[in-house]
């Protein structure tokens, strides 16, 4: 029996280091979130796919359980269609890969950007 819940942490981790390795490298991290695709059928090697120009091959250290591989096609086809769209594809290229941990932390920093400590002590507080 194929489970697809055995991928789901994996998938997610994955796209983290998509994002975070490529380094800002928008066309890298595409072809390492596509890669995850593969990599669930157990297709660990892509230098016969010309649609990948950076990358050959997973490049994961360990391997996993040969059973948990995905084959029947009506699973991928339906992880295709909600979440390795062309979109998403296309999107995370755009994903900064200084991830914010938190969302207090994405406020910090617009907080930062937009209303320092400085201009609000001097704007707020008129001493
Ligand atoms: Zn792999």
């Amino acid at each position: 029996m194929e489970s697809v819940r055995f991928w789901v942490k994996p998938i997610i981790n994955r796209c983290y280091d998509a994002v975070i390795s490529a380094q800002g490298n928008g066309e890298l991290a595409q072809e390492k979130f596509r890669a995850i695709l593969l990599c669930i059928q157990g297709k660990h090697r892509f230098d016969q796919d010309p649609s990948f120009k950076l990358i050959n091959e997973c490049g994961h250290t360990s391997s996993y359980n040969p059973e948990y591989y995905i084959k029947t096609k009506r699973i991928i086809d339906r992880l295709e269609e909600q979440i390795f769209t062309s979109k998403n594809i296309e999107d995370i290229a755009s994903v900064s890969w200084i991830l914010q941990t938190s969302p207090c932390e994405s406020i910090n920093a617009l907080a930062w950007r937009y209303a320092p400590k400085d201009y609000f002590y001097v704007r707020y507080l008129v001493f």
